[in-house]
């Protein structure tokens, strides 16, 4: 399974955010970081990598 996470502050909590001219964009539910990057990380079954 593969998740976006911030790039800022690692939160799991990003969502697509819609610009107009500059298209996907991502935004963080959690610092507010908006920007076109996020961290894309595998995570097992076991969770590892989602919370800690
Ligand atoms: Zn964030």
């Amino acid at each position: 399974m593969r998740i976006r996470t911030c790039p800022n502050c690692g939160s799991t909590d990003i969502r697509p955010y819609m610009g107009f001219e500059t298209g996907v964009q991502y935004r963080c539910g959690t610092c507010g970081y908006v920007g076109p990057i996020v961290v894309e990380r595998d995570i097992t079954l076991d969770g590892r990598g989602v919370k800690r």
